[in-house]
């Protein structure tokens, strides 16, 4: 069975992640969604609060899982039994830092593969920090994140 591993901060879930996580699901028989909980980070949402969005908005996909993990990605993948890494790629500024991680991680694991699936052009300048933004000033953000992640985060936001 072939498994990868997305992981990332999802910050929270935008439409983006979302299409990288359907096309991954279609190439893979199962997609594990890791939620990097960073202590150097500071999140908006807590690593629970991302995991059970995720869950929530991924619950007609069978063959995707959602798991917050700590530490190492490549300890992560080992313990899931994976030596696969999917990363989304939108522009060039991402490239410099994925290449960065995915040529760490095989540093120290060297059966451990990235492999980039490039964004859909129409979330190519979406990320999980402009929604932050956009939401922060009162833009609505149906456009760019799972219809239930909006009322999260004006919630999120007020409470701020
Ligand atoms: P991280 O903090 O690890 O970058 P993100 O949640 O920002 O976590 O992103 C997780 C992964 O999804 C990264 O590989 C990122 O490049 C990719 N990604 C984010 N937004 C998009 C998008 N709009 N289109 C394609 N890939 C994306």
């Amino acid at each position: 069975m072939s498994v990868a591993i997305y992981p990332g901060s999802f910050d929270p879930v935008t439409l983006g992640h979302l299409d990288i996580i359907k096309r991954a699901s279609k190439i893979f028989d199962h997609v594990i969604i890791g939620v990097l909980n960073n202590t150097s980070k500071t999140p908006l949402f807590s690593s629970e609060e991302r995991v059970n969005m995720l869950r929530d908005v991924l619950c007609d996909i069978d063959n995707v899982s959602v798991e917050s993990f700590n530490g190492l990605l490549v300890d992560f993948a080992k313990q899931k039994n994976t030596n696969v890494i999917i990363r989304g790629l939108r522009a060039l500024t991402d490239f410099d830092l994925e290449m960065q991680m995915a040529q760490s991680n095989r540093m120290v694991a060297p059966d451990v593969d990235t492999i980039f699936l490039s964004t859909s052009l129409e979330y190519s300048y979406l990320s999980s920090s402009v929604v932050k933004e956009y939401a922060r000033y009162g833009v609505d953000v149906k456009e760019f994140v799972p219809e239930c992640i909006v009322s999260k985060l004006l919630d999120k936001m007020k409470g701020q």
